[in-house]
């Protein structure tokens, strides 16, 4: 007799953080070496010298592989470049490689011991702090100091730039660099231990278009090269050595998604217009010029909001006029006649730029951010605007300021384009005449003061990511009280609603280009709410279209009317989940 135990197979599912969405079927490739497996010897006062030299060489051959990998990229993948290009200044860090000098003379350990070490607590300091952007950093500094230490080590990595069959990349971490070679013909997705939504793997992951999941905190010690894995990245779930059932259904699922997404493509070139007959502009959020191209593939009709401060985060220093002027003049140019709003320095609390990064302020959400920081330090801002100027003549320029929270702030960054307009024009430098200047309301008390603020402004761009922390007072970044950054609480409902009504009464168009715009849940109470024109990520807005294009306003105006009427976010997220699912069916949502 068989015993039944033996013939039940367990499967074994395991639930991480969905960095980028798909489903993939594949061989397990395990990619990794243990951190452990560092010697550690020690020194005598003779070795140091030749032990110093080793790491020069060897930083010298990390910077060499990284050469190499640059010239094996497409020119026109300029953010890639510019990643490879900052591994490479870390490389040569005077900082960086002056600590782990002294260390080996002080503490007469072996080189490759010393870099992990000091690695180890750079990497600790900047993990503890609460800011996303620092963290981010962290995975550079482990990038560029693994590629040495495998070096030092005569270490040989798997190549990941040709892979013989599809499979599924399991590591604890990637290098950024290594995201850049993956051979993407054959690495179906990426599952890792660590990481985040934003950090670098996840957001390259996103951009080629393989399904990815993070944070899975141990799955390298779950699997083994070769075994049958599962993944569904938009969900973060992973099957590791599924059976004929869970694999078949796994096979449906995929077919499903490519599906959905084909005939998401379909709608490309179709208007974003209601069964009513309203037309609604979709436009793309971006955070480097690069990013252009998926948005005229998606045909969206503009950039609604440009992240300018990502050029500065990139260079890692205050961004100059000419090096801002040739990236906006190369996303207007790339645009054509398609509008591209630009956003100023919208630096502080989670975004920080060298000039900041000192301040150490007790309350950093609530301190010395975007445009307070821009009117106090104005010659960063007046240089951003001089590029900004300089380059409307190549595009549909419109400019918007960010963190407005009253007339005066908005009156007085006016004031500085006119002084910058007047200084451009005198030194005989053109400037378009008609730019749209704007605000993002981002800050309850822009919210209540909508009215006054649109008597002066040429649109209206609503920050949902930040109004919802403000006005319900949570911070966005903490998850502790994730629970609670609840975008249909009646609270921020009801002050979209104000502001589209205040916006229109003085004749200006609003949009919406918080992360709420790309959710398909909101968008029908975004249409009752009478947005003009929704922004968003790029791999979001095919979908937003499709839900569009299947309602009217009029049934919108309706949901929107009982939604108004509702006491709680509970009740509003149980009506309107139902509301889709009679419509849409739980794919809806
Ligand atoms: C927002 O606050 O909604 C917004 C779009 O700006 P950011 O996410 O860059 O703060
Ligand atoms: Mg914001």
């Amino acid at each position: 007799m068989v015993c039944p135990w033996s013939i039940i197979k367990v499967v074994k599912t395991l639930k991480g953080i969905p960095a980028s969405p798909g489903i993939a079927i594949g061989k397990v490739l395990l990619y990794n070496e243990s951190p452990t497996a560092i010697p550690r010897f020690h020194l005598s006062e003779e070795d140091v010298k030749s032990e110093v030299e080793r790491l020069k060489q060897a930083v010298e051959r990390a910077a060499g592989d990284i050469q190499l990998i640059k010239e094996s990229l497409d020119k026109d993948a300029k953010d890639q470049h510019a990643l490879l290009e900052a591994h490479t200044l870390m490389l040569y860090d005077p900082c960086f490689n002056e600590m782990a000098h002294e260390r080996i003379g002080k503490e007469l350990k072996n080189v490759e011991w010393v870099l992990q070490e000091t690695v180890n607590s750079l990497v600790e300091q900047l993990e503890a702090t609460q800011d996303s952007y620092l963290k981010e950093r962290s995975s550079d500094i482990l990038d560029s100091s693994r590629r040495i230490i495998d070096h030092l080590l005569n270490r040989k990595r798997i190549s990941l730039g040709k892979v013989e069959e599809e499979v599924v990349l399991v590591t604890h971490n990637i290098l950024a660099t290594e995201m850049l070679q993956l051979d993407r013909r054959k690495i179906r997705a990426v599952i890792m231990d660590v990481g985040g939504k934003t950090s670098h793997t996840a957001i390259l992951a996103r951009s080629f278009g393989i399904p990815a999941i993070v944070g899975l905190k141990n799955v390298t010690e779950q699997v083994v090269t070769g075994k049958t894995i599962a993944v569904d990245g938009g969900e973060g779930i992973v099957i590791v050595d599924p059976d004929d059932d869970t694999l078949e259904n796994y096979r449906h699922k995929r077919t499903l998604f490519e599906k959905k997404e084909s005939q998401l493509y379909n709608i490309t070139d179709l208007p974003a217009e209601t069964t009513d007959g309203k037309l609604i502009r979709l436009k793309a959020n971006i955070e480097f010029p690069a990013e252009t191209d998926q948005v005229l593939n998606i045909n969206a009709e503009g950039v609604g909001l440009f992240r300018s401060e990502f050029l500065f985060m990139n260079h890692n220093e205050t961004a100059d006029e000419e090096s801002q002027y040739s990236s906006y003049r190369e996303v207007l140019e790339t645009m054509g006649d398609r509008p591209v709003t630009i956003r100023t320095l919208d630096v502080g609390g989670d975004k920080l730029i060298s000039e900041i990064e000192s301040q150490h302020e007790a309350n950093p959400l609530l301190g010395w951010r975007a445009i307070r920081f821009c009117l106090e330090k104005t010659q960063i801002f007046r240089t951003q605007i001089r590029a900004l100027l300089r380059a409307s003549q190549h595009g549909r320029l419109q400019i918007m300021f960010p963190m407005i929270s009253g007339i005066e702030e908005f009156e007085e960054a006016l004031a500085l384009v006119d002084e910058v307009r007047e200084e451009l024009l005198g030194e005989g430098v053109p400037v378009k005449g008609d730019i749209p200047i704007g605000l993002m309301i981002e800050v309850p008390s822009a919210a209540m003061t909508s009215d006054i603020l649109s008597e002066k402004a040429d649109f209206l761009s609503i920050g949902t990511n930040d109004l919802i922390q403000y006005s319900i007072a949570i911070d966005r970044g903490n998850e502790k009280v994730a629970h609670m950054y609840q975008p249909l609480h009646p609270g921020l409902i009801r002050m979209v609603h104000m502001i589209v009504q205040n916006a229109h009464r003085h004749g200006i168009p609003v949009s919406l280009c918080g992360e709420m715009g790309g959710e398909p849940l909101y968008t029908p109470i975004l249409l009752g709410l009478g947005l003009d024109e929704i922004s968003m990520s790029a791999y979001s807005l095919p979908e937003i279209k499709k839900i569009i294009r299947s309602v009217s306003i009029a049934e919108t105006e309706e949901l929107l009317g009982a939604i108004l009427e509702m006491r709680s976010y509970r009740e509003i997220n149980d009506y309107t989940r139902l509301w889709m699912e009679k419509r849409f069916g739980n794919s809806g949502q």
